[in-house]
C-alpha cells in the first residue's frame, strides 16, 4: 500500500495552497460580509486552469487526475469555502455531466469553455417538493415540434445566476417507463433561453459569496438535441454525478476542518491565561489532538474514495462515508475552534466565527447526512 502522492498531485496541492494563502484568505472576510461574488478571483482561477482540472486538455482542461482535483478543492476551501463550493459545483455538477455523458459536439460547445474557466455552469436537481427524494422531480419536459417545452421549478441552485454563468443542466420528467415510473432526462438550458427565469440570490447563513438561486421554467423551449444521452438516462446519470460530487464535498469539508485547526492552534499558542499559553493546558491540547486525528482520518477516506474512482472500481459506499464523516468532522472542528477562542471566537473579526456559520451546509448539500447513512445501509443490504 502506497499513501504517497505523486509529483503532479503534490505540485497541484502546493499551487492551490499558495493561491489560497496569497489570494483567497486576504479577501475571505470581506466577501463573506458583503456577500459579493468574487469575479476577479474566479476568473484568475480559470486562467490558472483550476476550473477544469480533471478534464482532458483537448477539451480545455488541465488533464489532472480526480485525486488532484480533490486536493485542489481541499486547499482552496481551506482558504475559503464560498470559493471552494463555487469551484466544486462548477466542476463536479456543472461540467462533469458534459464530460461523462455529452456527445462530441456537446463537449466542444459546452465543456471546453467551462474547463477553460471562461464560463460557469450549474446543475439543477433539487426542487421545492423534491429534495432528498431527488427522483421525485416534478419539472416536466414535453417534446413538440422539435423542441422540449419545459415547465417547473428548481431550488437552491449553485452558480446559476452569475454574470459568468452559461446555463444549467436540469432533471425533468420526459415520459413514463412501461412500468409507469417517471422517465427522467437531463436537459441543457442556456441562460438566455426565453421562459427560463433565474430568481434572486438567497440570503444564506454561510457560503455567502457563492451564488445560490431558485429557477423557474415557463414554457421554456430548448432544441430536441439539448439532452445528455438518451431520454430516460437522467436518473442513472445524476447518481453517478453525485458519487463524484460527494468525494469532492468531503475534500471541501476537510479543507474547512483544517482551516479550523490552523486557526485554533495559532490562537491557542498566543493566548495566555493563568500565566501561560492556553496550548499548555491538556484540555486544550486534547481538543487539538482530536481535531488533527479526525481530519487525518477524513482525508484518508476521501483519498481512498478518489483512488477507487480512478481505478474504475465501485465507490458509492466510500463516497458516502467520506462525505458523511468529513462533514461531521468539520462540524466538530468548527465547534472546538470557537471554543478554544472563547468569547473572541464569537466575534466576526475572527475567521472561526465564519467557519462555524459555514460548516452546517456540508451536512445538507449533495445529500444530507441522513441520506448518506441510508446509502451506506443500502450497501449493507438493508
Ligand atoms: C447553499 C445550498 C446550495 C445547494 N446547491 C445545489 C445545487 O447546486 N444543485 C442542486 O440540485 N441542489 C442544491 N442544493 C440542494 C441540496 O442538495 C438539498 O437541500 C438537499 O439535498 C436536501 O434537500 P431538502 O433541502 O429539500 O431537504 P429535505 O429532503 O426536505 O429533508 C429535510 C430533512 O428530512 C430528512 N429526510 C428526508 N428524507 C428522509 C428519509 N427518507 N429518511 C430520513 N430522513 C430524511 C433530511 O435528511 C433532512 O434532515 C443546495 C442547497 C443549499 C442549501
Amino acid at each position: 500500500m502506497d499513501f504517497s502522492l505523486n509529483e503532479e498531485q503534490m505540485a497541484i496541492r502546493q499551487t492551490c495552497r499558495e493561491f489560497a494563502e496569497q489570494e483567497i484568505k486576504p479577501i475571505a472576510e470581506e466577501i463573506d460580509a458583503t456577500g459579493s461574488f468574487p469575479y476577479a478571483l474566479i476568473r484568475q482561477m480559470g486562467e490558472l486552469g483550476l476550473l477544469g482540472l480533471p478534464f482532458p486538455e483537448e477539451y480545455g482542461g488541465a488533464g489532472a487526475d480526480f485525486l488532484s482535483y480533490c486536493l485542489a478543492i481541499e486547499e482552496i476551501s481551506r482558504g475559503d469555502v464560498s470559493i471552494g463550493i463555487t469551484m466544486e459545483a462548477h466542476t463536479s455538477l456543472g461540467a462533469t455531466p458534459f464530460f461523462l455523458f455529452g456527445s462530441q459536439q456537446q463537449k466542444e460547445q459546452y465543456l471546453t469553455p467551462l474547463a477553460r474557466g471562461e464560463r460557469l455552469w450549474a446543475f439543477g436537481l433539487t426542487e421545492p417538493e423534491a429534495g432528498s427524494d431527488s427522483g421525485g422531480t416534478q419539472t416536466r419536459a414535453v417534446l413538440q415540434d422539435g423542441c422540449w417545452h419545459i415547465n417547473g421549478s428548481k431550488t437552491f441552485i449553485t452558480n446559476a445566476g452569475t454574470d459568468m454563468t452559461g446555463g444549467v443542466t436540469i432533471t425533468a420528467v420526459t415520459g413514463h417507463t412501461p412500468k409507469g415510473r417517471p422517465e427522467i432526462t437531463n436537459l441543457i438550458v442556456p441562460k438566455e433561453t426565453p421562459g427560463y427565469i433565474i430568481g434572486k440570490p438567497y440570503k444564506k447563513m454561510g457560503w455567502k459569496a457563492s451564488d445560490t438561486r431558485p429557477l423557474a421554467f415557463e414554457d421554456c423551449q430548448v432544441p430536441e438535441g439539448n439532452i445528455l444521452g438518451h431520454p430516460g438516462d437522467g436518473f442513472k446519470q445524476f447518481l453517478r454525478i453525485l458519487d463524484g460530487g460527494r468525494v469532492a464535498i468531503a475534500a471541501l469539508s476537510v479543507g474547512l476542518a483544517q482551516a479550523c485547526l490552523d486557526e485554533a492552534l495559532s490562537y491557542a499558542r498566543q493566548r495566555r491565561q493563568f500565566g501561560q499559553s492556553i496550548s499548555k493546558f491538556q484540555a486544550i491540547q486534547f481538543k487539538l489532538a482530536d481535531m488533527d486525528m479526525e481530519i487525518e482520518l477524513a482525508r484518508l477516506m476521501y483519498y481512498k474514495a478518489a483512488w477507487l474512482h480512478m481505478q474504475g472500481k465501485p465507490y458509492t459506499r466510500e463516497a458516502s462515508m467520506a462525505k458523511l464523516f468529513a462533514s461531521e468532522t468539520a462540524k466538530r472542528a468548527a465547534d472546538q475552534a470557537v471554543q478554544i477562542h472563547g468569547g473572541y471566537g464569537y466575534m466576526d473579526e475572527y475567521p472561526v466565527s465564519r467557519y462555524w456559520r459555514s460548516v452546517k451546509i456540508n451536512e445538507i448539500g449533495e445529500g444530507t447526512s441522513e441520506v448518506q447513512r441510508m446509502l451506506i445501509a443500502k450497501q449493507l443490504g438493508c
